[in-house]
């Protein structure tokens, strides 16, 4: 039970329009996005500065009251619930943007949209690394607490390869901030990194220094359809080493391809379903569709092209691929576990899944789906109760087993501490506990994601 000065106080830090009560209200921040995980929550703050978030962190420590971190509320692990019934803190009203065109970054708060972001590295004639299919909600902070991958991993790298700096509040009230933007700056312990992929369990992130790319303005996109998961693995990898332009290399089956078809009324890219699908992108300063073509033409197992020739199309044959989310959502709460797995070893683990799954859960459907230059294979099952989780211990298990990991790019969340352990040793488990309780030593920040439970 919150004491009722908790919530006095906070208004007077954020003013009484950003302190929501409203059970209604509140009951919205308490879902997760898969609808899955659910908790309750006495309130939602709105901070609009780094000054008030510290004020609202020390209020907490003074208070004993934890709080559930959220950006723009797109975790697919669970990783925004307030579990155990903690105040909710959104950082959307942290949305200062600005981008510095000379050296080519931008600084961003914690609750710009990534959308944004890169309409306004666009803008200075730049390009903002980082892509991923909820970008039109995700927000800086929130890409940044998860160390987000996405789509364009393999060019431009994760999260974490474009962070030069942030701002945040620990846990411990104390705000660090290191915005400066230098390249070089090998000045003892990196805190923007391991802030970064902490889940919002160290600090409360309020702004970030990110390093822009090149933009590639001639880009081609072509769906290829190709005999098994294993033709896939190996053509993703040839396209890697042969195609300087290649810019995405996204694989799903066929199951998801005719449930996002249900799902859009988009029209079958093929005159018959295929064992595997690898939608394959190439951008460049010059049109890169010659590159594209040859390396296509180089590859084995490919039974069918699809090529857009225009943007419509190019945005049509995306869809097939980013739409799996949502037309996965629709059809029932899913299980979702996100792994890596070695890429020697994607193709068997794809074969296995479904078998595993099954064996634990015979009425489950499994759709399968991708980053296929990453190793990371998205692993959804719908048709099995949401706290049913004898599933995902079972393709963990097997993920773990081929040398993978729990998370590749989602985060560990309150869905999957159970099995933090198959992918860190107890040392490791130790340094963590070490960390979170110098950085965060009331256990003040997100309680219930990564470590808790
Ligand atoms: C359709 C769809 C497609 C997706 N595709 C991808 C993908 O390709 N790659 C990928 O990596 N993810 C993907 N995701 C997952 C999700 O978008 C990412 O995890 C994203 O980074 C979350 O950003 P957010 O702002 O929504 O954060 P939230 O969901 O609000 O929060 C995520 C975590 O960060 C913490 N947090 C949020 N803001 C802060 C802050 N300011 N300071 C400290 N902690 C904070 C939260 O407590 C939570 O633990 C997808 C999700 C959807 C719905």
């Amino acid at each position: 039970m919150v004491d009722p000065a908790f919530f006095d106080e906070a208004v007077s830090i954020v003013g009484p329009e950003h302190v929501l009560r409203d059970a209604d209200v509140v009951a919205g921040y308490t879902v997760d996005w898969t609808g899955r995980f659910s908790g309750s929550s006495p309130g939602v703050l709105r901070p609009g500065s780094t000054e008030q978030v510290a004020a609202l962190v020390e209020l907490c420590r003074r208070h004993g009251v934890a709080l559930a971190l959220q950006g723009g509320a797109t975790s697919l692990s669970g990783g925004t619930v307030p579990l155990e019934g903690e105040v909710v803190c959104s950082l959307v009203r942290l949305w200062d943007l600005e981008v510095d065109a000379l050296s080519g970054q931008a600084s961003a708060g914690a609750g710009v949209r990534i959308e944004a972001l890169q309409s306004a590295a666009e803008r200075a004639g730049w390009a903002y690394g980082v892509d991923l299919a909820s970008r039109a909600s995700a927000t800086v902070g929130g890409t940044v607490a998860t160390n987000a991958g996405g789509i364009r991993v393999l060019r431009h790298g994760d999260t974490r390869a474009q962070l030069l700096g942030v701002s945040a509040v620990l846990g411990s009230g104390e705000t660090v901030s290191h915005m400066s933007g230098l390249v070089k700056d090998n000045t003892g312990y990196h805190l923007p990194s391991l802030l970064c992929g902490s889940e919002g369990t160290l600090g409360v992130l309020t702004e970030a220094r990110l390093r822009l790319v090149r933009r590639s303005p001639e880009r081609v996109v072509a769906l290829l359809a190709l005999r098994d998961a294993h033709a896939a693995i190996e053509a993703a990898s040839d396209l890697r080493r042969g195609l300087a332009s290649l810019s995405a290399v996204e694989l799903f089956f066929a199951p998801g391809l005719a449930l996002v078809r249900g799902h859009t009324g988009l029209p079958d890219p093929f005159e018959r379903p295929h064992g595997a699908y690898l939608l394959v992108e190439a951008s460049a300063d010059d049109d890169p569709t010659t590159e594209l073509s040859e390396a296509v033409d180089a590859l084995g197992g490919v039974e069918e092209v699809a090529v857009a020739l225009d943007a419509t199309r190019a945005g049509e044959l995306w869809r097939y691929r980013e739409a799996h989310t949502e037309a996965i959502n629709r059809r029932g709460t899913p299980h979702k576990l996100d792994v890596a797995v070695p890429m020697g070893a994607i193709a068997q683990f794809v074969d296995r899944v479904p078998g595993v799954v099954r064996d634990v859960a015979p009425g489950a459907e499994v759709w399968l789906f991708g980053h296929a230059a990453d190793g990371n294979v998205h692993v959804n099952v719908t048709g099995v109760a949401p706290e049913d989780d004898a599933l995902d211990a079972a393709v963990f298990e097997l993920a773990s087993g081929l040398g993978g990991s729990v998370s590749a790019e989602h985060g560990i969340g309150i869905a999957k501490r159970k099995w933090l352990h198959l992918s860190r040793s107890p040392a490791e488990l130790a340094v963590f506990g070490a960390i979170k309780s110098a950085l965060d030593p009331d256990g003040v920040l997100n309680p219930s994601v990564l470590l808790g439970g």
